[in-house]
């Protein structure tokens, strides 16, 4: 048996404190998950979480000490940063309860969900899917992944955002609107998940765009710190 092409290569992200890397299966998102955020763009109250995914190749590796680089996309006047919560799945399920969901949790990472906000804007006044919003190349930096036993606190952990030493976004993560067990209750209730998926949490409010060399620095206690530059 021979390939048409050569396959792609696998995606994975390292480990903190291991040589382990994670290889990754699907990236599930999730939409106006901290109130505030809910708020600035345009909605209230505690609707039921909704879903979008990724591609896996649109990860962007950063290292713990390193700067990242992301190519400005093109298509957009609004390229948006979203300081994200990641949850890497290590073991998969179906219809995963909330009371059982941290079984299925191998870790946490510092993510960034890059959003280009006109483009989104404008297909959801269309109607139409948000893919090219949301689903763009090296849309999804994330750091290594922190295992769970050695990630603290994460339910309570501060998370913010800095652009070029500015705060934009600071926030905690008690302030999810569906917790990370819910989230993956629902998800799993839509989707069978599987180890290697990982999920993006939602962002709290101070989304807002970056430009070309602006530096993106952010970070969750017990899980490091992100630092991409947009070129
Ligand atoms: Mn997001």
């Amino acid at each position: 048996m021979s390939y048409t092409h050569p396959p792609s290569p696998l995606v994975t992200v390292p480990v903190t404190g291991s040589s382990h890397l994670f290889p990754v299966h699907r990236i599930y998102c999730v939409g106006r998950n901290y109130v505030e955020h809910a708020k600035e763009m345009g909605f209230t109250g505690r609707e039921p979480p909704f879903f979008f995914l990724k591609p896996a190749d649109a990860l962007v590796v950063v290292a713990q000490g390193d700067t990242g680089k992301i190519a400005y996309p093109s298509q957009t006047r609004s390229l948006h940063h979203e300081i994200e919560l990641v949850v890497a799945i290590g073991k998969g399920g179906k219809n995963i309860s909330a009371a059982h969901a941290h079984e299925h949790i191998y870790g946490y990472a510092v993510g960034l969900d890059m959003t280009r906000r006109d483009l989104q804007n404008e297909m959801k006044k269309q109607g139409r899917p948000w893919c090219i919003g949301k689903a763009f190349d090296q849309s999804a930096p994330i750091g290594p992944i922190t295992p769970k036993a050695q990630a603290g606190e994460v339910e309570q952990a501060d998370i913010y955002l800095q652009v070029d030493g500015q705060d934009r976004q600071r926030s905690n993560v008690n302030k999810l609107i569906w917790n990370i067990a819910e989230t993956i209750e629902h998800l799993s209730a839509a989707w069978e998940l599987q180890a290697g998926d990982l999920i993006f949490t939602g962002t709290p409010e101070g989304v807002a765009a970056v430009v070309a060399g602006d530096v993106m620095q952010g970070a969750i206690t017990g899980l490091g710190t992100l630092s991409v530059q947009v070129i």
